[in-house]
């Protein structure tokens, strides 16, 4: 058995003058993929119990999933949220605090349609509803080629200042761009998280690397075949 880690970014209608438009997952497919997966019985869970069947124990669930977004949009909070909280899920969102209340473009120079990020008492709220907050750095940057010194502060200072936000242990990483190599994973190990997320392709698996988490992504061109494909078949 290996555990489907879903990957999101904008839970929204794609923005005219957005370049990456399959970023874009509008809600009305983000509701009916989560009904899909609601039906075929999965039930999220904690991140730690994704961390603890990694490291050989079993779940107390028979279909865990766990569900994640990177950056930090609002539009995780107006959109996905109240999907996810109908439907008796939870999810774990990856955000870059140097955005937290702010409205700017993160993929890259060439995207054009700025995004309002989650400000801190949305943050709050959600965690205090039963989902998970994780780090996803403070500036979004490439974290492979950082100096050592600034890639340590990148680590350190994003999970401080979520968990001044939280008043809770922010335990888990997910690797912007998902850049990463030996360097960038042992930094993330002795700043204090205790898992990290890539975006290489695929599920999460027993005796799998806790620094290098396989995830599934889901995009605007997904349709309900390619979604269901990527659950069921996807290794
Ligand atoms: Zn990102």
């Amino acid at each position: 058995m290996k555990i489907p880690v879903l990957y999101y970014h904008k839970i929204d209608y794609p923005k005219k003058d957005a370049v990456y438009k399959g970023l874009y997952v509008t809600p009305k497919q983000f509701e009916r993929q989560v009904a899909l997966l609601k039906l075929f019985g999965y039930d999220t869970v904690n991140p730690k119990e994704i961390l603890s069947f990694v490291l050989g124990h079993k779940l107390p669930v028979k279909k865990p999933l766990l569900i994640t977004f990177d950056d930090g949009y609002e539009n995780n909070y107006l959109n996905a949220y109240p999907i996810l909280k109908d439907a008796g899920f939870s999810s774990l969102i990856f955000i870059s605090t140097g955005f937290i209340g702010k409205k700017n473009a993160i993929s890259d120079e060439r995207e054009k349609a700025k995004e309002n990020f989650l400000n801190k008492s949305e943050i709050k709220e959600m965690f205090e509803s039963g989902f998970f907050i994780g780090s996803h750095g403070i500036n979004h940057y490439f974290l492979d080629r950082l100096e050592e010194g600034v890639l340590i502060g990148e680590l350190i200072a994003s999970k401080a200042y979520l968990e001044n936000i939280t008043g809770a242990p922010v335990d888990f990483f997910s690797y912007p761009f998902g850049a990463y190599n030996a360097k960038v994973m042992r930094a993330v190990k002795n700043a204090g998280y205790t898992g990290a997320f890539t975006t290489e392709k695929g599920k999460v698996g027993s005796g799998d690397n806790s620094y290098e988490l396989k995830r599934i992504p889901v995009n605007g061109y997904n349709n309900i075949f390619n979604f269901l494909y990527k659950i069921f078949f996807l290794q």
